[in-house]
């Protein structure tokens, strides 16, 4: 028998996560949301479609689970604390087995991002999937791409290039010799965690109980180190210097890219999904973060001293 529209509801999108901010989710017309006062809220969404932001067969869970994360990253990059988020979803034939790994993995980055998955939309269509995401900052104090002042420091999350290197192995252009490297990297690329506590942390140190500075802007790079650097750079009306030798990198992502690639991957490779922000000079630097360079006066960003406008467009992004 032919899954109905409410069946295929019930079964997939429904009790995925809970808070004691909603106080309705999946089932009526509309999911409640309570806000406390002070607080403001945070709405980003983002669309993928299959063929354009992933290869057809790719795993249902891992396309959910990158949809999630790759929303929730937006939320992160302001600081916010996570709500909750709705999913308009446009699918072909309902399968079973499909829906089943899609809710899997929507369930797995629901958990993971702190975002119940409070209502949505169904429609028959070509596969689209739409995440809009709710978060909220006391007001006045999210991170915004603008706010960096000369002598900050510029500093970056976790590695960078992994999740570039991952999908060149997908596509063939890349051949690890060790296959946990493979593994790491795809895995990067397949399933991005988006930073929300390190955003909450940069938000808020300045509450916290030990009195470090918070951040003065913050960006998630999911085109690139050099295009999104380059937004923040724009917005904060300065210029950014990159010293390239204190990258991060992974140690798959030295074991498989070639010496002579690697800047190409740590500069332009996008979908990583970590967090570029700017902290004070006297900030101490969060843990499992890296500074990567300086904040000046002027415009514009520089890796070496050399103008990184254009050159570095391996991936065609930006
Ligand atoms: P309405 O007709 O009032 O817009 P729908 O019939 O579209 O409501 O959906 C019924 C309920 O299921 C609503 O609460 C809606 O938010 C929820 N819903 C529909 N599709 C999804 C989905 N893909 N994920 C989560 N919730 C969904
Ligand atoms: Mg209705």
């Amino acid at each position: 028998m032919a899954l109905t529209e409410f069946d295929l509801i019930h079964q997939f999108f429904s009790d995925m996560g809970a808070s004691d901010r909603v106080l309705l989710g999946v089932g009526d017309d509309a999911a409640i949301i309570d806000t406390t006062d002070g607080w403001v809220l945070h709405v980003s969404t983002d669309t993928l479609i299959e063929g354009v932001h992933f290869l057809p067969g790719c795993a249902a869970s891992d396309i959910a689970y990158r949809a999630v994360m790759t929303a929730a990253s937006d939320l992160a990059a302001m600081g916010a604390a996570p709500r909750a988020m709705v999913l308009a979803i446009s699918l072909p034939e309902p399968d079973t087995t499909w829906l089943a790994g899609f809710s899997t993995g929507l369930r797995a980055a629901s958990a993971e991002a702190r975002l119940p998955l409070v209502g949505g939309d169904t429609t028959h269509g070509p596969l689209v999937i739409t995440v809009t995401v709710m978060g909220e900052t006391p007001a006045g104090q999210c991170l915004r791409r603008s706010g960096a002042a000369p002598g900050d420091r510029l500093c970056v999350s976790g590695t960078l290039g992994d999740a570039a290197a991952g999908l060149s192995l997908l596509r063939g252009e890349l051949v690890a010799a060790d296959p946990a490297d493979a593994a790491f990297l795809t895995a990067r690329f397949l399933r991005p965690t988006a930073q929300i506590t390190l955003g909450e942390s940069l938000r808020a140190r300045a509450t916290a109980a030990i009195d470090i500075a918070r951040a003065t802007a913050a960006i998630d790079i999911s085109d690139g180190l050099i295009g999104d650097s380059t937004h923040l750079a724009t917005r904060s009306g300065v210029a950014l210097q990159i010293d390239h030798r204190q990258l991060p990198r992974s140690t798959a992502f030295c074991s498989v890219v070639e010496p002579s690639q690697q800047l190409n991957y740590l500069l332009s490779g996008g979908d990583d999904y970590e967090l570029l922000f700017t902290l004070p000079q006297s900030a101490a630097l969060p843990e499992g973060c890296t500074e990567i360079g300086r904040v000046m006066a002027g415009s514009g960003v520089s890796c070496d001293g050399m103008p990184t406008v254009k050159g570095y467009d391996h991936f065609g992004h930006g």
